[in-house]
């Protein structure tokens, strides 16, 4: 019978080798590409709301691909990339949260020259042919991408636009996490689990519980990793407690109505019996920043979800006629495209879908501008897209993900130097980024033999020095 991680590392290598030759045939066409661009003056814009892991891919693949004629405009409030894989982690450990922004200096190094603009500004309105920015400028475009993804409460996200701003939010969390003998954290999705869990494995002694509002952690997951989590939370020492939303009442402070981490107080609960707490940590509450449409096309925001609509070609989907709608608002969706979180794509929000999606997005806006419309592609969500790697304390993590049948296969990992590091330095190699920040991070080379070392010591602590 086949082992269960021989199984898992099967389908993660056929999908990594996939995109790997993917990437160097990629790699490769970019070459005569970058000869062939010539900058123009009259260059039309396809401009891209929003620069994280959907809109940063999608820059760097469209300063590959553009044809003279066409160059990518990236608007982006925030001055550096906000890597959120490791803002559980360096909201508890310390010293590493430099690296947890990335420079964008770098982002299309190698394009050809002209075919990129960078703007620091947030767009506030969208027309159907201009995006309006905050200092006042406007922004022509042919194309138009919305990467814009989604609001979360600190400290799954910070309010801020400055590096320096969400080091200090770090910095403060840290302290705040140092200080409280009783900690909640609101949310049993993968956030909130990785957070108490490394809160209880740093700071056992801390009185640790998770609140979560349905009947499992986890559970827009499947049962079996739901299963691994809720005995991972309890061995661990984590309270939890399952099917409550409780209100928060902090002594004094109003950062609780603004989704803040707030303490002193208490959590009343659904049958008004109350918990005192020092510390609350809400890891709940993602909402789609979406309202950049709400004046062009109203009917493309889902009010449910408050999602954009988005058909397989990921252009915007208008929504149903209304008479909100003008005919040429509806006739610009067919120039606009949407991926990422904040748009209804059907694929998972994850960070690995949202690069998919820039694919596909790429290939479209291409396919439109060479007028091949019957070239146009569907995004379809794969298997790998789904995948999550989540952190259990500080030694353990499992990685998830699911066969072509639905299955779940696990893969358990403790104690490797990727753990520790949290691979900071492959995003910070996707974002073609310096590793010359003031917190060391290692390369993927460092972390192997780190890696090696801490299996070496373990060996001699068990077996005697090796001679
Ligand atoms: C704490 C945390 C941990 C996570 N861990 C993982 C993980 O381990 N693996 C994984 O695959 N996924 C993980 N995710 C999910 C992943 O981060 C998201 O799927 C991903 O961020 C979605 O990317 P996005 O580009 O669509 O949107 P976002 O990352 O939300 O970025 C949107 C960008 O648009 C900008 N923006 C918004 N509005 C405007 C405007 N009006 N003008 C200018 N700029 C604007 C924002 O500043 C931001 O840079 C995690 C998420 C969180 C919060």
């Amino acid at each position: 019978m086949v082992s269960e991680s021989w199984e898992f590392y099967t389908a993660a290598l056929g999908a990594m080798s996939s995109l790997a030759t993917t990437r160097i045939n990629q790699k490769l066409q970019s070459i005569p590409h970058s000869l062939a661009y010539q900058a123009t003056a009259d260059a039309k814009n396809v401009v891209i709301i929003g620069g994280s892991y959907a809109g940063a891919r999608l820059a760097q693949r469209l300063t590959e691909t553009l044809p003279t004629g066409y160059r990518a405009v990236l608007i982006e409030r925030n001055s550096h990339f906000n890597h959120f894989f490791v803002f559980p982690r360096f909201g508890v450990v310390k010293g590493k949260e430099e690296a947890a922004f990335i420079p964008y200096d770098n982002l299309t190094k190698g394009a050809p020259q002209g075919i990129f603009q960078h703007i620091r500004a947030t767009a506030t309105e969208i027309t159907p042919k201009k995006v309006k920015l905050s200092n006042g400028d406007e922004i022509e475009y042919e194309y138009l991408t919305v990467a814009t993804g989604s609001w979360q409460p600190a400290p799954s996200k910070f309010d801020v636009l400055e590096k320096r701003d969400g080091v200090k939010a770090f910095q403060a969390t840290q302290k705040a996490v140092e200080v409280a003998k009783s900690i909640t954290v609101v949310g049993g999705g993968p956030v909130g689990v990785q957070m108490a869990s490394d809160i209880k494995s740093y700071y056992p002694t801390k009185d640790v519980t998770l609140v979560h509002s349905r009947e499992n952690v986890m559970n827009a997951f499947g049962p079996r990793l739901q299963g691994v989590v809720a005995d991972s939370l309890k061995s661990l020492g984590v309270s939890v407690l399952l099917g409550e939303r409780p209100s928060v009442k902090a002594d004094g402070s109003s950062a609780a109505e603004k989704g803040q981490n707030v303490g002193p107080g208490s959590l009343v609960f659904r049958n008004g019996s109350q918990k005192a707490y020092d510390l609350v940590l809400p890891c709940t509450g993602q909402r789609p920043n979406s309202s950049i449409l709400s004046h062009l096309l109203p009917s493309a925001i889902d009010p449910k979800s408050g999602q954009i609509l988005v058909r397989p070609t990921l252009q915007v989907n208008p929504g149903p006629a209304s008479e909100k709608t003008a005919d040429s608002n509806t006739a610009a969706s067919n120039r606009i495209f949407s991926l990422g979180d904040v748009a209804q794509t059907g694929g998972p929000r994850f960070a690995r879908a949202a690069r998919a999606q820039a694919e596909v997005v790429t290939s479209n806006i291409l396919s439109l501008i060479q007028g091949q419309k019957e070239k146009l592609v569907e995004y379809h969500p794969a298997m790998y897209e789904g995948a999550i790697k989540l952190t259990l304390g500080k030694e353990d993590y499992v990685f998830c993900g699911r066969t072509a049948d639905g299955r779940e296969i696990m893969k358990f990992g403790k104690e490797n130097a990727s753990n520790e590091n949290f691979e900071l330095a492959s995003a910070w190699k996707e974002l073609r980024a310096r590793l010359d920040t003031p917190t060391p991070i290692r390369t993927g080379w460092e972390e192997r033999v780190a890696a090696f070392d801490k299996h070496k010591q373990r060996f001699n602590a068990t077996w005697g020095t090796a001679r």
